[in-house]
C-alpha cells in the first residue's frame, strides 16, 4: 500500500520530488530554480502570486463604461480582492457581439487603478498593442483563443509586465508549458499559468475544468498555477464550487467573473457572480485555503 511522507507540510509535494525533471522546456521546469517550489510572480512590490496567499483576481468579463467599472472596482476592493480583471479587447466567438471598448477601455482601467490603488490585469490579442497596454496595467492576459499565437507570445516574452497565460480550449498540458516557455525564452520570466476549462465531449457546462492540470502543472513547473472557474462552468450556479475544488487541489489563485448586475452584463451574463454570490464564495476559500496550509488577504 501507498504510504504519504509523514514528514511533508504538504504529502503531494514528497511525491512529486520522485518524478524525473522535464528538460523539453527547461525555463519553465523545476531545472532552473533548483527546487521543486513554485516560484512566486511578483505583481507589484506588495503582491506576488504563488506564495503561502491564495490570491484573488475579479473583476467583469468586460468594462462596460467608467461608472460600472469604477462602482466595481471600489466594491470589490473592498471586500479585499487582491487584483482587478476586466476586458477592454474582447475574444467574441460571434463578430456581431460586444467587442470591448477597446483602446478606451484601457483608459477606463488606467483610471480606475489609479482611484482605487488595486493593480489590474487585461488581455491583450494585438501584437501591436502589447507595448502601449503594458505601460498602462500591471500583468497583460493571454486569452485562451491566443495561446498559440506565437508572435505574441514573444512580444510578451519583451513587454516587461508579468503574463497571466489561459490554456487553449484544445490544449495539452504539455502545449500550455510550450507556449509558457516561448515567453520566458524571450526574456519574461513572470507567467502564471491558467486553467481555465478544455472543450470536452460533455456540453452541460461550458467548459469541462480540469482540475488534474492543477498537480501536473505544479509537477512539471515553477510557475505558479490559477484557475478560472467562470469560463469552465458558464455558469453562475457551478462557479464556487470549481473554485472550491480548485483551491483544494493546489491553485495559488482564481479569477473569477464577478458583475454588479450580471442578467444586464453586456458578455458572459450567465457565468459572472452578482457580489453577494462572490461573497459566499471568498468566504469559502478563505476556509479552504487555511485548512490547505494557506493564507488569504480578506476577511468575511
Ligand atoms: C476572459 O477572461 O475574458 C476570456 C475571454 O477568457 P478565455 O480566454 O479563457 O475564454
Ligand atoms: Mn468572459
Amino acid at each position: 500500500m501507498l504510504t504519504l511522507p509523514q514528514s511533508s507540510p504538504n504529502a503531494i509535494e514528497g511525491l512529486l520530488d520522485r518524478r524525473p525533471i522535464s528538460t523539453a522546456y527547461p525555463l519553465a521546469s523545476h531545472i532552473h530554480s533548483g527546487s521543486r517550489k513554485t516560484t512566486p510572480v511578483q505583481i507589484t512590490p506588495t503582491l506576488s502570486i504563488g506564495g503561502d496567499k491564495v490570491v484573488m483576481i475579479a473583476g467583469p468579463c468586460s468594462i462596460e463604461s467608467e461608472a460600472m467599472a469604477q462602482e466595481c472596482a471600489s466594491t470589490l476592493a473592498k471586500m479585499g480582492i487582491d487584483m482587478l480583471r476586466g476586458g477592454a479587447y474582447k475574444p467574441r466567438t460571434s463578430p456581431y457581439d460586444f467587442q470591448g471598448l477597446g483602446r478606451n477601455g484601457i483608459e477606463i482601467l488606467e483610471s480606475v487603478r489609479s482611484s482605487t490603488n488595486i493593480p489590474v490585469v487585461t488581455e491583450v490579442m494585438d501584437v501591436r498593442l502589447v507595448n502601449d497596454v503594458a505601460q498602462k496595467v500591471d500583468m497583460i492576459q493571454v486569452g485562451a483563443r491566443n495561446m498559440q499565437n506565437y508572435p505574441l507570445l514573444m512580444e510578451l516574452g519583451l513587454c516587461g509586465k508579468p503574463v497571466l497565460l489561459k490554456r487553449g480550449h484544445s490544449a495539452r498540458i504539455q502545449e500550455l508549458i510550450l507556449a509558457a516557455e516561448y515567453i520566458m525564452k524571450h526574456g519574461n520570466n513572470s507567467v502564471v499559468l491558467c486553467e481555465r476549462g478544455i472543450r470536452t465531449f460533455e456540453n452541460a457546462t461550458r467548459n469541462t475544468l480540469d482540475v488534474s492540470a492543477i498537480p501536473v502543472l505544479k509537477a512539471e513547473t515553477h510557475l505558479p498555477v490559477i484557475v478560472d472557474p467562470s469560463h469552465a462552468a458558464g455558469n453562475n450556479s457551478y462557479v464556487t464550487p470549481l473554485a472550491n475544488a480548485a483551491i483544494a487541489a493546489g491553485a495559488d489563485g482564481l479569477i473569477v467573473e464577478v458583475h454588479p448586475d450580471p442578467a444586464s452584463a453586456l458578455s458572459d451574463a450567465d457565468q459572472q457572480l452578482n457580489y453577494n454570490e462572490f461573497s459566499v464564495l471568498m468566504r469559502r476559500i478563505a476556509m479552504i485555503a487555511v485548512a490547505c496550509g494557506r493564507t488569504v488577504n480578506w476577511q468575511l
